[in-house]
């Protein structure tokens, strides 16, 4: 068996996502219902020490070269800094990135950025503070604002935004989103909505689709497809708008179109449950634990072979919407998004 985490499709995963928490300070609509969700146990959730570890193991023994904190939210875990801190001095260094909702990025966007964090990806859905307060269930719009002018001022440069649109409530929003972000240099990604939310709400023929978000764009700018050779495995297909970056006012769209075009053939990610569960895809069913691995004193060689065999179940594709899916029992914000 070799090293690095390859599957029986011959894809090989370079990009660890990494959950910190399951808990969130918002509500997204598609997410997580307003009550909340029952949190995991802290005595289930790995340790600081925990998480250190499985990370070195997996960019000295399986070939992991970016890990991008999610959650959950993951600027509410407490020690974010620190474990930002530890990951940057791990050798190889990986690529260190987070996605968040910028709640608490005011505040913490300069000690990440010192700590070692490369970028920020921010998920903002509106521009406008009582449809953010209907979509989020939360009236901290004014402070996400706040976060993403942190994160500039931090040079945690390019800010990638995340936008899932939801119809009737801001799909009319997709070319003022899209403005907004390149006055300011933002690269802005329309995220399709996905069958992950805790009340299985989600309905295809209400979602909003990658083609009609291009429609709607294509009105007011001048797209550009860039093609394969630039999406490579990364999810987005990107567009040139208006001519691209040089050009003033142009700059660059995407879209992950994870349900109407799925991107599974070029797929290079392992995930990590903030309880130490190794999932292979978001729509796994089958989680692999190397928690109780840890916490019964298995060596790193030993944690890193386990990991490599839950890696050969990774399924050739996600098939969401097809006959016979079946909605993964974690939501989103509990897997890792
Ligand atoms: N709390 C952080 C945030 O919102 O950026 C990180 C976790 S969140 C689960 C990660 C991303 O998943 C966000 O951009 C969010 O908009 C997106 N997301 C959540 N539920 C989704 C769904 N059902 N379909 C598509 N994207 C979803
Ligand atoms: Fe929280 Fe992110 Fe889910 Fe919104 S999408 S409820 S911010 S985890």
């Amino acid at each position: 068996m070799g090293t690095a985490l390859t599957d029986h499709f011959g894809r090989t995963a370079t990009d660890l996502r990494l959950s910190l928490t399951d808990r969130c300070d918002l509500r997204c609509t598609y997410c997580m219902p307003a009550e909340g969700l029952p949190w995991l146990p802290r005595p289930d959730m790995l340790t600081d020490e925990e998480i250190i570890r499985l990370v070195r193991v997996a960019v000295t023994r399986l070939g992991i070269r970016e890990v991008r904190l999610t959650g959950g939210e993951p600027l509410i875990r407490p020690g974010i800094v620190g474990i930002v801190a530890r990951l940057a001095a791990l050798r190889p260094r990986p690529v260190i990135s987070v996605t968040t909702n910028a709640v608490s990025l005011e505040r913490l966007a300069a000690p990440l950025a010192e700590a070692g964090l490369d970028r920020v990806n921010v998920s903002l859905d509106t521009l406008d503070p009582d449809t953010f307060k209907t979509l989020t269930r939360r009236d901290k719009h004014a402070r996400v604002l706040a976060g993403i002018e942190a994160a500039v001022l931090a040079g945690l440069l390019p800010v990638k935004i995340n936008t899932v649109l939801m119809r009737g409530v801001n799909d009319h929003e997709a070319p003022a989103l899209l403005r907004w972000c390149l006055e300011r240099g933002y690269e802005l990604r329309f995220i399709e909505q996905m069958p992950l939310d805790a009340q299985h709400g989600w309905d295809r023929a209400v979602m909003v689709s990658a083609a009609e978000i291009l429609d709607w764009l294509s009105r007011a700018f001048v797209l550009e497809p860039e093609g394969e050779a630039v999406r490579g495995a990364a999810p987005a297909e990107t567009w040139l708008v208006n001519g691209g970056p040089a050009a003033s006012g142009g700059g660059r769209v995407g879209v992950i179109a994870s349900v109407t075009r799925p991107f599974c053939a070029a797929c290079d990610r392992t995930r990590l449950t903030a309880d130490g569960q190794v999932r292979t895809c978001l729509f796994a069913r089958e989680e692999t634990d190397l928690r109780g691995l840890l916490r019964s004193g298995a060596d790193d060689e030993e944690v890193a072979a386990v990991w490599r065999v839950a890696m050969l179940g990774k399924k050739a594709a996600a098939g969401i919407g097809e006959p016979g899916f079946v909605q993964p029992g974690r939501p989103m914000s509990a897997i890792g998004g």
